[in-house]
């Protein structure tokens, strides 16, 4: 019972962190300090996230592991005979025995004594005895369990251990072959992507969404009337004040109660823009336009964005 409230708390907490990811921590306690009926969509994925969890911690477990985590299945492809895992050296421990079993049958067994304590620990439930299985995660538990054995019964350490199969088997080893090599580069080329383009990053984040409703309106003098939302991460350590513009259009006008946006440093703030122009400027009711940010201390984006109206 204890143990199911506890695997409950770590599941709530974990749901919200994730949707913290999301929606920043402001926004989340807002939420989380309101009723449920008015964020009713968080309320349901967060309840949703929470309930996963709780499943995984408290009914599934090892399932997870064997069934929904790709490890697995990729260390089936990625490995050799010459890679290094956890592995039973059977050459030492095979014939196995009970210790009774030897007592009777005298001299002749391995190191094994078969207490199936490397099989007890396992999170996985496998037996390493069996050779190298897809459920294997290389936690070595099983390691730890064996030398506790092997100390209580006065053999050396490792019947259980880190090697390759090759060794194991007795066979030479041999470090230096093409996976050794490729494996390296192309971990290299993926780190060295993600900080080409960590470095390219602009010191804000624009995203332009339409606003909520009705997609364009139509106003009393004729003009069509778009609603935009537009939200700007500062990722600056210092406040900036973001101009909004429409890129290249003389003929639609824009309005914001926002613009200039001010945003404070790692904060995000969104704000709500109107677009206009005569019907003329939406020809069969589109009209791409880009959205200019610029903060006047070196950041400029622009956003491609679809203006809807009225087909002619
Ligand atoms: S390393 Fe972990 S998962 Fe693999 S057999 Fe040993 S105890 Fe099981
Ligand atoms: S813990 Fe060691 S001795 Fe016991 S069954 Fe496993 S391999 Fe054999």
């Amino acid at each position: 019972m204890v143990k199911n409230v506890v695997f409950a708390f770590v599941s709530i907490f974990l749901a919200h962190t994730f949707l913290a990811y999301f929606v920043g921590v402001k926004a989340l306690f807002g939420w989380v300090t309101g009723p449920p009926g008015e964020h009713w969509g968080a309320f349901v994925l967060a309840s949703a996230v929470a309930g996963l969890m709780f499943l995984d911690f408290g009914v599934l477990r090892e399932q997870v592991c064997l069934v929904a985590c790709p490890y697995g299945r990729l260390q089936s492809v990625l490995l050799d005979r010459r890679s290094l895992i956890v592995g039973y050296d059977a050459r030492r421990g095979e014939p196995r025995g009970l210790p009774r079993e030897r007592t009777q049958a005298g001299a002749g067994y391995g190191d094994c004594i078969d207490c199936s304590a490397c099989v007890i620990t396992c999170p996985t439930g496998i037996d390493i005895r069996d050779g190298l299985q897809m459920e294997c995660i290389h936690c070595t538990q099983c390691i730890d369990a064996c030398d506790v054995v092997m100390e209580k019964t006065g053999r050396p350490k490792g019947l259980i251990r880190y090697g390759s199969r090759d060794e194991l088997e007795g066979k030479p080893r041999r470090i230096l072959r093409p996976r050794i090599v490729i494996y390296p580069l192309i971990m290299l080329v993926v780190w060295g992507g993600l900080a080409i383009a960590l470095t390219q990053r602009g010191s804000a984040d624009v995203t332009v969404l339409r606003g909520i409703g009705a997609p364009y309106g139509l106003l009393p003098d004729g003009q069509i009337s778009n609603q935009l939302r537009i939200k700007i991460v500062n990722r600056s350590t210092e406040t900036r004040r973001y101009a909004i513009s429409i890129a290249d259009a003389p003929d639609l006008t824009l309005v914001s109660p926002d613009n200039p946006l001010e945003v404070a440093p790692g904060a995000a703030s969104t704000a709500s823009v109107f677009v206009m122009g005569k019907a003329g400027s939406f020809p069969h009711g589109l009209r791409e336009i880009d959205v200019a940010v610029n903060d006047g201390a070196g950041f400029e984006k622009k956003t491609p964005y679809r203006l809807l109206g009225p087909e002619e």
